[in-house]
């Protein structure tokens, strides 16, 4: 397995997670239903339809990761979706900042594209962790994956182990408190459930980092 990763790849996988997310609108809205308003799996699929249409009207020829997902980022934000939209569009304008323009990035650098992403979030959304949010999958996600590259793992270990790390962080979140949002007029009936933001990022976060090793 190469370790370094193309444009190319880098698109094809953000095609598949933000297909799969879509795929999975219902299961989400029925996450939320439990301790929200029913309507992630409404707010997903409208983001990564966007991310698919920016995709699709990209200028392939320029194979520039970076710039890929300045747009994607950019493309959020201005279609003015509420709830965690503006979160996923700032992460992945930051993931572009960080990646730079290159065509192709070695492990280090998707390491960096990735604390980019995290940064994004945690910009946008004033987020910590342990308020029972995406913030919670994404940063343990991300953590073992540099971890992982800093201790020379393959690259195929480093993406099972990020995964992984991002399933334990969304089950993390069955325990706490809500912080944000609708659900933290709940309480503590907020507990015992999954945050629906958590598990989506779980989902696009193992499928983004499977699609990129596969
Ligand atoms: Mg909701």
């Amino acid at each position: 397995m190469p370790e370094t990763i193309d444009f190319e790849r880098v698109l094809s996988s953000l095609q598949a997670a933000a297909e799969k997310l879509r795929s999975q609108k219902d299961y989400f809205n029925d996450l939320d239903s439990q301790i929200g308003d029913s309507d992630h799996g409404d707010s997903i699929d409208s983001t990564f339809k966007k991310v698919l249409e920016s995709l699709e009207s990209y200028d392939t020829s320029k194979r520039d990761i970076g710039g890929l997902l300045k747009v994607i980022g950019r493309g959020i934000i201005l279609s003015g979706g509420a709830a965690m939209g503006p979160l996923y569009g700032s992460g992945f304008f930051e993931a572009g900042n960080a990646a730079g323009g290159a065509a192709v990035i070695h492990v280090e650098e998707l390491v960096a594209m990735m604390r980019g992403f995290v940064a994004g979030i945690e910009k946008r959304g004033g987020v910590k962790l342990g308020e029972k949010t995406m913030f919670d999958t994404v940063v343990p996600a991300v953590d073992a994956l540099a971890t992982a590259v800093e201790s020379g793992e393959p690259l195929r270990e480093a993406m099972n182990k990020a995964s992984a790390a991002a399933e334990s962080g969304m089950q993390s979140t069955k325990e706490m408190h809500s912080k944000r949002g609708r659900s933290s007029r709940l309480g503590d009936r907020s507990v015992g459930y999954v945050d629906p933001g958590s598990a989506s990022m779980f989902v696009f976060l193992s499928a983004f980092f499977e699609s990129l090793v596969t």
